[in-house]
């Protein structure tokens, strides 16, 4: 059994030391707003090439507080893309504002700026691009977009910590970046946990305010604000585990390198890599013909490969109230047929790899002897 991701191995290999800081935390009897959130949110933003960093409670509602501090709510229209998970659109939602798709560029899966222009009215306010799989956007086209139509940029970097454009950490750019410490993430908290970072100290006091109900002081209110704040538990697992982050990157870079030269002789597509993207694979997609009929195979022979993701937003039953229709984003949709994952996690070896790729070539070049019944 090869699953998508193994957060066990990872885990037995720092478990001492999570123990320690969990344990520590708790005897501090120190479990809101303390100084493991602090660290966290200093140490984050360095890394991530911003000045600041305010946690909070998960990456979906990191997005709503950015786009809440930026004043996005009822009456404005915030773009993004039909082929991410639903966090994306359903905070620009709850902020009140109104989601508006925008086509993805064919060759990265990232949002197209051109389909951003076309996109635009007088009531866009913001766009939220989302860095796919890891690979970050066409950051210097949209920052340019945004400034000629005076738009917001809050980009979701939920699946990209570390990532980089230009040869610069991506939390440089834009308004607000936003992460998710989802276990599962390419750096993940034992529970739910994000953070938003930030350039502008004007947004990071509003932002902060806001995840803490408007507060200044513990009963004086500016605003009303939420209760999206980070938990001190979860902010000491991060410090731990933020220490292995730029190891574990290079190794699913490696791997990726790996996969790309084993893949080099089957009938499928590797991952687009834009050159000026510093891709960190938080998942490894590939496209392939008879995708439904490969993943049955790969399934069946212990290996946890997935789809990210299998039916497109604007063809949700969450969204029929936008009123889409099957090919209003052509190639957001045609991905969306094609599409696999395939396991990737920084423990994971070349040996499992070779195995997964060996299984994917039977099924690919139609080997797999009982054929008829997967046609
Ligand atoms: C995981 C994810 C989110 C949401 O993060 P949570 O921490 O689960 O709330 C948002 N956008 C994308 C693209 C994600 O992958």
């Amino acid at each position: 059994m090869i699953p998508l991701v193994d957060l066990a191995r990872q885990y037995a290999q720092i478990k001492n030391e999570i123990k320690q800081a969990v344990d520590q935390t708790i005897e501090s009897m120190n479990f809101i707003n303390g100084p493991q959130i602090k660290k966290f949110e200093a140490d984050f933003a360095a890394v991530s090439g911003a000045k600041y960093g305010v946690g909070a409670s998960s990456g979906t509602t990191a997005l709503q507080l950015a786009l809440a501090a930026l004043g996005v709510g009822p009456g404005d229209e915030v773009i993004t893309v039909p082929n991410t998970f639903i966090a994306t659109s359903e905070s620009i939602t709850h902020t009140g504002a109104k989601v508006v798709f925008a086509d993805v560029d064919e060759k990265t899966h990232n949002i197209s700026p051109a389909r951003i222009e076309k996109a635009i009215t007088r009531k866009t306010k913001a766009v939220v691009p989302v860095h796919l799989y890891g690979q970050p956007c066409d950051i210097k086209a949209i920052d340019d977009l945004a400034r000629r139509h005076q738009l917001k940029v809050v980009y979701d970097a939920a699946q990209a910590h570390l990532a980089e454009f230009d040869g610069k950490p991506i939390g440089h750019y834009g308004d607000a970046v936003c992460y998710s410490f989802y276990p599962g993430k390419n750096l993940g908290a034992y529970g739910d946990g994000g953070l938003v970072v930030t350039n502008s100290e004007d947004l990071r006091k509003k932002m902060f305010m806001l995840a803490d109900h408007g507060r200044i002081e513990k009963y004086e209110h500016e605003m009303e604000g939420f209760n999206f704040r980070l938990s001190e538990i979860q902010a000491a697992i991060l410090n731990v585990k933020l220490k292995y982050l730029p190891a574990w990157t290079k190794s699913r870079r490696q791997l990726a390198v790996q996969y790309n030269r084993l893949l080099e002789s089957l009938d499928v597509t590797v991952p687009f890599q834009d050159e000026r993207a510093g891709h960190v694979y938080h998942l490894y997609v590939i496209r392939v013909k008879g995708r439904d009929r490969v993943l049955k195979y790969l399934h069946e022979n212990g290996v946890g490969a997935g789809i990210h993701y299998p039916l497109c937003l604007h063809l949700q039953k969450a969204y029929a109230y936008l009123g889409h229709n099957k090919g209003d984003f052509p190639a957001a949709e045609k991905y969306s047929g094609e599409i696999l994952s395939l396991p990737m996690f920084p423990e994971l070896t070349l040996k499992e790899q070779e195995h997964i790729v060996a299984l994917l070539k039977t099924a690919v070049t139609g080997a797999e002897g009982n054929k008829a019944r997967y046609v």
